[in-house]
């Protein structure tokens, strides 16, 4: 596998103080981490800001707050897993706002995924979405959440789980909770309405949730809950404001 000898690297550097300010400016949940949880998450964070390459569109200039920001939505998601999870994402496309996409006959995106290694985003939806922080849209989280997805190649939803016993029961709940979401329209909804897209698009939008709704989703979709806290290892309902 390609960067060992860079992510070890990129690990023994010190992680800026000029990094903090940032992100004590624009993500909102890091203020609230713990001693050690903001260590496990800094070291994240500073092996993806250095090791992935962070390329602009026309009107967006890259600088430190650029890349540890959208850094730190990737760091959120992986703070508590075990290895490395964005191996095969090499660079991050990013855009100033919003832009058009020629084959979708130019609807209006906010961030995609491709299979082999580029996430393209846009810096606007990504302040946005970390720093609304509790509306459970969060567009740099979605797409990082579809990077952990196309991991074992297949962008189905199910990411590389512990161990063979545990995708049983992943199936079960998620399909549960999926065809719910498809079926049924529910007012106040804890899970956005797109994760009735497919699959892929579920897994994405219950992270997003999972992330900024724990105490709704815990409430309202136990189960969903408790797979998603086997599988990030961290348990977002207990680190929310009361
Ligand atoms: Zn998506």
């Amino acid at each position: 596998m390609l960067g060992y000898f860079f992510r070890w690297r990129a690990a023994r550097q010190p992680f800026p103080e000029a990094w903090r300010e940032i992100l004590r400016m624009n993500v909102p949940f890091y203020p609230r981490l713990d001693a050690a949880a903001r260590e496990r998450f800094e070291t994240k964070l500073k092996i993806f800001a250095r090791t992935k390459h962070f390329i602009p569109t026309k009107d967006m200039a890259i600088d430190d707050t650029v890349v540890v920001t959208i850094s730190a939505a990737a760091a959120r998601l992986v703070m508590n897993l075990p290895g490395e999870h964005y191996q095969r994402l090499t660079e991050i496309v990013v855009y100033k706002s919003h832009y058009q996409h020629k084959e979708q006959g130019g609807t209006v995106v906010f961030g995609e995924a491709h299979t082999w290694g580029t996430v393209v985003l846009s810096y606007d939806a990504v302040i946005a979405g970390l720093k609304n922080k509790d509306d459970g849209h969060n567009t740099g989280m979605h797409e990082f959440a579809h990077v952990l997805d196309i991991v074992d190649g297949q962008f189905d939803g199910t990411p590389v789980l512990d161990e063979i016993a545990a995708y049983q029961p992943w199936a079960k709940t998620m399909g549960k909770a999926f065809f719910a979401l498809r079926d049924k329209s529910e007012r106040r909804a804890v899970l956005r309405r797109y994760g009735a897209t497919n699959e892929a698009e579920f897994f994405a939008v219950a992270t997003e949730a999972f992330f900024e709704k724990p105490r709704q989703m815990q409430k309202r979709h136990q189960e969903l809950y408790d797979v998603l806290v086997a599988y990030y290892r961290i348990d977002p309902a207990a680190e929310a404001e009361p």
